[in-house]
């Protein structure tokens, strides 16, 4: 069979997998790559994201994403089967759907505020074959609201989508008692986790970790925040009408 010859970034980000103790097949990898070319063909009709080199959208958004999954693999003996993860603020599908491509058997929830991004991500699912991805249409702070919903799921998970004070309150909400809430956050990550330390105790859960992460040939730095969900979330959070993000849960 004739073997497919990857570009140099497609290439790299199988070996950065590899050291996240990933081992990406060369479909894994035709899918990366076909997901790149999908975010730059919509790239040019709609703002999807700010990044369009395919060597930047593969270490900047793919191997972010991919940081993630070693956290995915520990969580696994918690879950049922499929184990399953919420992705919050999805926008062009990060870091939801190079987790989904990395980890199969894992069934993946894609939320986002805005239609038109969703519509990208379901593109995509159709174009690389996903199975049991589901793209919704909501605010995080609705969805929550709705019994369906609400203290489901075992992992949440979200990355560049509002401060942690705002963020949290989006998250634990959805996060079934027991499970994870994981925040991708860069270098302010420590800070965030002290402002954010009322909202995560009024909301039911703790902080587990805060988990520096690297990227290939980066010296930025970046970190994953850890929150076990401990006690249910009380019965007014969130709260409606943009409080999460207009004022943040603090100490009175
Ligand atoms: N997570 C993606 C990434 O890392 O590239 C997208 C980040 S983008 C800066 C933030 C996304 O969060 C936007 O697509 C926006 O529509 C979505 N968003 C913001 N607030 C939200 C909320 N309350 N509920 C659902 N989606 C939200």
């Amino acid at each position: 069979m004739k073997r497919r010859v990857f570009t140099d970034s497609i290439q790299k980000l199988g070996d950065f997998a590899n050291g996240l103790g990933l081992c990406l097949s060369e479909s894994q990898l035709e899918q990366f790559a076909r997901y790149a070319a999908l975010i730059q063909e919509w790239n040019q009709k709609f703002n999807l994201t700010a990044i369009t080199d395919e060597a930047e959208i593969v270490a900047l958004h793919f191997a972010d994403a991919l940081t993630v999954a070693p956290v995915l693999l520990r969580e696994r003996a918690r879950c049922e089967t499929p184990p399953t993860f919420m992705d919050v603020g999805t926008g062009a599908g990060l870091p939801g759907i190079p987790l989904k491509i990395a980890l199969p058997e894992w069934r993946v929830w894609l939320v986002d505020s805005t239609a038109k991004k969703l519509r990208f991500c379901e593109a995509v699912v159709q174009a690389l074959a996903l199975r049991e991805v589901y793209a919704l249409h909501a605010r995080a702070e609705e969805l929550a609201l709705r019994p369906e919903h609400r203290e489901q799921y075992p992992v949440v998970v979200a990355r560049a989508v509002a401060p942690l004070p705002t963020l949290v309150e989006y998250l634990l909400p959805l996060t079934r008692l027991g499970g994870l809430c994981i925040a991708m956050k860069g270098r302010q990550a420590e800070q965030e986790v002290n402002e954010a330390a009322y909202a995560i105790e009024v909301l039911g859960g703790v902080v587990e970790a805060l988990q520096p992460t690297a990227l290939p040939q980066r010296e930025e730095s970046r970190a994953l925040v850890l929150i076990r969900k401990l006690r249910p979330t009380p019965r007014q959070y969130p709260r409606a009408g943009g409080a999460p993000r207009n004022r943040p849960l603090k100490p009175r």
